[in-house]
């Protein structure tokens, strides 16, 4: 299909699907889903799917499914939704408030499901022309929220084949037709440590026979990030940041033990595969210096999101083509974290950021709040996104391909 139809065809399946999709968002914001329990939303999702002719390939649990639009040897392109809400109240007073005490798509992902479903409708419709040069797969993943759905989708095949992936998120910082984008870090890796240390303990009157635990737990605390800064390059931004502590009962009693816990947060995937075993090596050279043992706890969460540089150019030229020349943004990076960056540590892609700002939004707006709300305009403009992106992609894959054999021909 030359690009320059796009636009068009675009503008046709908007003016004829918008109303449908509206209501589709509405009524999975009516009935949210919280993590690993999204079955109604993969279920509604499934049925609008099969009813165009697709295939829903729903994921063991019940939550979660795929479905491949066009056939061939082609490239494959994986576009990515997520369908799980939030454990809040919603406090809006709008006709598709929760209808659940404590459950709300305050993080948009109801608008991100549903301008997956349009999109994946527009090209089925392509592809029943015969005009979708290969296969595009539509992922709907559960359990975003906890950082666990995209390690589930993996495992069961998800990305099994995909050349590339594409994925947006709502951002209340982008007026709606805006698109923010960013190559290289684009959201952080958040991480918890807990480290405990021990020793024989005894009278504040003679440290010198025992071990000094707390002031040995206060080098712990005060010369680990600073260490940290000088052992890893300024530019990850590494940082560990304590949020708890505790250490003995007694003013005159050295306690036998003390804890201390607190956040790892990075934008360098390099920096965050070796944080755990650089900071176990000056725990312990820390400790071993005031006679004290420290275990150090590392709990993994979620790898930072690295945008490939050619899905970001990518990004670029279908928003460009499709929502307009002024759509793209900036967007800054963030030390929030994003289960989009498992896939992206094994195949390239890119996170979006969509506009959701519109007229009626406060300035404060955020998401994760209880009165988190998006102007339902940007629906048509994730769709018209994540649709032109496919199309490039697989475009530049189909022509990759053909050069590949064409050079294996002459040779
Ligand atoms: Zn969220
Ligand atoms: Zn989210």
């Amino acid at each position: 299909m030359p690009a320059s139809d796009l636009p068009g065809d675009l503008d046709e399946f908007l003016v004829g699907h918008t109303q449908e999709l509206i209501a589709f968002r509405r009524d999975l914001h009516a009935h949210p889903e919280v993590a690993h329990t999204e079955r109604r939303s993969t279920a509604k999702v499934a049925q609008r799917l099969t009813a165009a002719g697709l295939r829903p390939r729903l994921m063991s649990a019940g939550t979660g499914m795929w479905a491949d639009v066009g056939t061939g040897d082609g490239p494959v392109v994986a576009l990515r939704a997520d369908l799980d809400a939030l454990p809040i109240p919603d406090e809006k007073n709008v006709p598709y408030r929760s209808t659940l005490p404590n459950a709300c798509h305050a993080c948009g992902h109801d608008v991100h499901t549903t301008v997956l479903l349009g999109t994946g409708l527009f090209l089925a419709g392509l592809a029943a022309r015969g005009v979708l040069p290969g296969r595009v797969r539509l992922l709907f993943q559960p359990a975003e929220e906890v950082v666990e759905g995209a390690l589930v989708a993996m495992g069961e095949g998800a990305i099994t084949g995909v050349d590339r992936i594409f994925a947006l998120h709502c951002d209340p910082r982008f007026e709606v037709g805006q698109v923010g984008l960013r190559a290289g870090p684009i959201t952080g890796a958040c991480d918890k440590i807990r480290v405990r240390v021990s020793g024989p303990g005894g009278h504040t009157a003679r440290p010198h026979l025992t071990a000094d635990l707390v002031y040995a737990l206060g080098k712990v605390v005060t010369e680990l990030p600073a260490a940290l800064s000088r052992r890893v390059d300024p530019r990850s931004s590494l940082s560990l940041v304590w949020g708890k502590i505790s250490a003995g009962l007694a003013p005159n009693a050295i306690p036998e033990e003390g804890f201390a816990a607190g956040t790892v947060r990075c934008l360098d995937e390099e920096a965050w595969h070796q944080a755990p075993d650089l900071l176990k090596g000056l725990v312990s050279s820390v400790a071993s210096a005031y006679g004290v043992i420290a275990e150090l706890d590392y709990v993994r969460g979620v790898p930072p999101t690295v945008n490939d540089g050619d899905s970001v150019r990518m990004l670029g030229e279908a928003a460009e083509l499709a929502i307009g020349p002024d759509a793209v943004a900036q967007a800054p990076q963030s030390l929030g974290g994003e289960d989009v960056a498992w896939y992206l540590e094994s195949i390239p892609g890119a996170l979006a950021r969509l506009g959701i700002r519109g007229p009626q939004t406060p300035m404060d707006m955020d998401t994760h709040q209880a009165n988190f709300d998006v102007d339902e305009r940007a629906i048509g403009v994730g769709v018209r996104l994540l649709a032109a992106s496919a199309l490039i992609a697989l475009a530049e894959g189909s022509a990759s391909q053909e050069a590949v054999a064409s050079t294996r021909g002459a040779a």
